[in-house]
């Protein structure tokens, strides 16, 4: 991936930095670059360059593709601890949320698919049940995860991801971290209503 974050693109860089701030709730304008932020993110490591600064920085620039699509809008945790260590008390995690939001009205190709599946899958089934139910959960994750190469008759690379599935079953199962039972939660209806509403709202803004 190439991401460039010195360029100033004036085309884009104002309705950005306006939309992102709005829909973040986060004052952008306020983060002098001091990367507090960067050194206490947990998967800085795994996101190369791409801290919370320097998307930050992104933004700033106007580099819209970029900004829209990076290892760090997929694999934030949302564990708020740029957050704390803001001076200015700027929260990427909602900065990042809003990123992915906008992706996906954009109907950008998501750098990690896998992360919007589970996204979405952890989300419906929330709302369906009003809890996530795990073996329904996992089941239909997996599917949209194997139904592009189910769908060509490729199924070599289905097989593989269903064996790595299954060992991390058993790893998990061994700690009792996985629940085969199938919970309802008192209501739903109201979860269902609340959720609709907040859409609705959303398309407002
Ligand atoms: S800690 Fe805050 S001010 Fe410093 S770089 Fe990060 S977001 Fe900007
Ligand atoms: S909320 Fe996201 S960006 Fe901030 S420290 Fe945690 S993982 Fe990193």
């Amino acid at each position: 991936m190439t991401v460039s974050v010195n360029e100033f693109i004036p085309e884009t860089a104002n309705t950005l930095i306006e939309e992102v701030m709005e829909r973040s709730g986060q004052n952008l304008l306020s983060c002098y670059q001091c990367r507090r932020c960067a050194a206490g993110c947990p998967v800085a490591e795994e996101t190369g360059y791409v801290t919370p600064d320097r998307l930050i920085r992104m933004i700033m620039l106007g580099d819209y593709e970029n900004a829209l699509n990076n290892p760090l809008v997929w694999k934030c945790v949302s564990c708020y601890t740029c957050g704390t260590r803001c001076p200015n008390g700027i929260h990427t995690a909602r900065i990042t949320e809003t990123m992915k939001k906008l992706a996906k009205e954009n109907h950008l190709q998501p750098e990690r698919l896998k992360v919007v599946n589970f996204h979405g899958t952890f989300i419906n089934s929330g709302i369906r049940w009003g809890r996530v139910n795990e073996m329904e959960f996992m089941g239909l994750y997996e599917l949209k995860n194997t139904f592009p190469d189910i769908n060509q008759f490729n199924f070599k690379p289905v097989i593989e991801e269903l064996k790595t599935q299954a060992r991390l079953a058993k790893a998990m199962l061994k700690k009792k971290r996985l629940h085969f039972g199938f919970e309802l939660v008192k209501g739903r209806r109201e979860i269902k209503k609340l959720y609709k509403k907040i859409k609705k709202l959303r398309k407002k803004l």
